[in-house]
């Protein structure tokens, strides 16, 4: 078994003794009131963690004064009103064991004013390439009333029984834009050179120490480098994070990014993962033992998370999306349960995408993700027992089998191929995106524990159904992939992408690759296919391309299919393929792609509900997944799960 013997040693930040090395970090959530209040959802979101045995929680991001919020439902820390719900906070995470800290924290001009209400302030008026809206420059003497909501938030925060406060200096963020000569181009005493510049900074961490006394803990977390040209690098991230310390900081959090730098701000899983675990090493070196450091960025196992603190990279591992993924980590890493981890797989699908769009998170493998409130902390045993039928194992129907078993029900899985997975068996395969794999792998492994019954390469009939005759039926049949209807579908040299992915069809021994459809599953086959080195034509019939794909992986997808120098086609439609030429509609014109050996269709899909009118007949049948709509995975987890917890 493995040992974690670093992993799992106490901690000490400043006076504060923490349980062990594994800290949340912070991730926005948009599950508080709208005015910023905690709520209950909020709470036990928290709870959940520290019940899993983190040590140490840091909340999301809550804005020390209005102008600086920037999620409709963002944790707030701006007005004494607020404190009730922090202190029960903060007291219900003591009570689950765990310490928390509240991030205090200014969106600066990476906000709109339709959040706000407010103009958008930024140190210098240069909006923000992610969010566009011209800023306001602050006005000298503006400045003070911006760092004392800072000191008067912190003075909260110690009031309301948080163990701690932690500075967001960092991801582009007003504390950070001040410090980046990239964004601040003040010609006043803060702008210029880099003392100037970090002088906001060191004004209100001045502010916050004198407001919270000597002995309470702050941290200060900081993009080592911004990754934008003429930003940020780390010899000035060490010089200012020097100062930090020496004007007293207890614990240095190092991350890295800025929106504007955004994929690399929430890697992605084409990024690698222990993403910043270098700059940490850099930083903790330069700081010479003098306070702890924390890293964060994709650190998502347990071993390596351990290796990193014996190979004196970090004295703390910061999990954020690792813990939406699995609030148990920490629990289960220390029983040594490491295969029962549900891994966070960087999809953001559930969590950064859906913030981006102002919604609240959840996690796509993980359906409990802020539904404690509403479901528990975990699945309950139901009152009466059923025979359950799930046809098809793919996400949504592994999910559901799983859920079904852990409510205590008698659980019948049927899948008609030889594998379980469904769709996560081609998604896995694009460069990139093995680790799609982990939760797959995740899901069967759970069915194996539980006493869920597993046919594969059966096709369930009505005959099939009568015999085990169950009480409930979940069809999670998935979905069948749909094809143009055009002359010359039917050649030989005609593929779905599914059939590529999963190595039925190859993409043959030409050079001309030309896929149709430009979503998610067209832009990730091109990819794919010009990572073979060959010569790739992509056509969408709209404006723009990978319209359904979530804002950091589709900067990266992009980047990486331009490097590879895959031809894109907008608007345009295909008409015919004759032999190997193809013949498409641009706006109202004809083109023709010639030489090409191989049309991949990537068109999307539609429901496989084969079986749902005779079933229906004489069963209780609960459609979910794209055999009920056809859309991502993380509705067809989250459905699979939704309706076998209803059972
Ligand atoms: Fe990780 Fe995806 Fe879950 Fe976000 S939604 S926590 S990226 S698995």
């Amino acid at each position: 078994m493995d040992s974690f013997e670093n992993l799992f040693k106490p901690m000490q930040i400043g006076q504060l003794r923490v349980a062990n090395r594994i800290m949340m970090a912070a991730i926005g959530t948009n599950y508080s009131t709208p005015e910023g209040e905690v709520t209950e959802r909020l709470v036990d979101f928290f709870r959940a963690r520290a019940r899993g045995e983190t040590g140490l929680i840091v909340t999301e991001g809550a804005y020390v004064t209005q102008s600086g919020k920037e999620c409709s439902c963002q944790l707030g820390i701006h007005k004494d009103e607020l404190l009730p719900g922090l202190k029960e906070l903060a007291d219900k995470v003591h009570a689950d064991g765990a310490k928390i800290f509240i991030q205090l924290f200014h969106a600066g001009r990476q906000t709109v004013s339709a959040v706000t209400g407010l103009d958008v302030l930024a140190p210098s008026p240069i909006p923000c390439q992610a969010v566009q809206e011209m800023p306001r420059q602050i006005a000298k003497d503006e400045i003070p009333q911006l760092i004392d909501a800072f000191g008067r938030a912190a003075r909260r925060a110690q009031k309301a029984g948080f163990d701690g406060v932690e500075l967001l200096v960092g991801h582009g963020h007003l504390i950070n834009q001040f410090l980046s000569p990239y964004s601040n181009k003040r010609e006043d005493e803060y702008g210029g050179s880099l003392e100037n510049r970090m002088r906001f900074a060191l004004e209100v961490l001045a502010c916050v120490r004198e407001a919270v006394g000597r002995d309470y803990p702050i941290s200060c977390r900081i993009s080592a480098e911004e990754y934008v040209e003429g930003g940020l690098e780390m010899e000035e991230s060490i010089a200012f994070a020097r100062r930090l310390v020496d004007e007293g900081i207890e614990l240095l959090h190092v991350s890295g990014a800025t929106y504007e730098s955004g994929p690399m701000m929430v890697p992605p899983m084409l990024l690698p993962q222990n993403i910043f675990a270098e700059k940490a090493r850099e930083l903790k070196k330069a700081l010479a033992g003098r306070v702890p450091v924390a890293v964060a960025g994709r650190i998502k196992d347990p071993r390596r998370a351990e290796d990193l603190i014996k190979e004196g990279k970090t004295d703390l591992v910061a999990l954020g999306r690792a813990l939406l993924a699995d609030p148990e980590f920490p629990r289960k890493a220390r029983e040594g349960r490491i295969s029962e981890i549900r891994k966070c797989i960087g999809c953001n699908q559930g969590c950064m995408d859906r913030l981006l769009m102002q919604k609240d998170i959840t996690c796509l493998g993980n359906p409990l993700c802020g539904r404690e409130s509403e479901y528990g902390y975990e699945i309950e045993e139901a009152a009466a027992k059923k025979k359950v039928l799930v046809i098809g194992g793919g996400p949504g129907g592994m999910e559901a089998a799983r859920t079904a078993s852990l409510r205590g029900h008698e659980v019948l899985l049927y899948e008609r191929e030889k594998q379980l997975g469904g769709k996560m068996l081609p998604a896995a395969v694009p460069p990139g995106k093995a680790e799609v794999g982990d939760l797959r792998v995740f899901l069967i492994e759970q069915l194996t524990k539980l006493p869920v019954k597993v046919v594969t390469g059966h096709e369930v009939d009505l005959h099939t159904v009568e015999k085990f005759a169950p009480d409930a039926v979940i069809l999670a049949a998935g979905s069948k992939p749909l094809f143009p209807k055009i002359p010359g579908i039917e050649q030989e040299n005609v593929a779905h992408a599914d059939d590529i992915l999963s190595g039925e069809k190859q993409l043959g021994l030409g050079e001309r690759v030309l896929v149709v459809g430009g979503g998610l599953v067209g832009c990730e086959i091109a990819n794919f296919a010009a990572e073979q080195g060959k010569n790739v034509y992509l056509l969408e019939m709209l404006a723009e391309i990978g319209a359904d794909i979530g804002f950091f992986y589709k900067i990266l997808l992009m980047t990486r299919m331009q490097e590879r120098g895959v031809e894109l086609h907008p608007e345009t439609t295909l008409k015919e393929i004759k032999g190997n030429t193809v013949i498409a509609e641009h706006r109202g014109e004809d083109k023709e792609f010639e030489n090409i050996s191989t049309v991949v269709i990537a068109a999307g899909y539609e429901p496989d509900r084969g079986l749902l009118a005779s079933l229906a007949e004489k069963y209780e049948v609960f459609s979910i997944g794209d055999c009920k709509e056809v859309r991502k995975m993380l509705e067809a987890i989250h459905e699979g799960f939704e309706c076998s917890f209803r059972l």
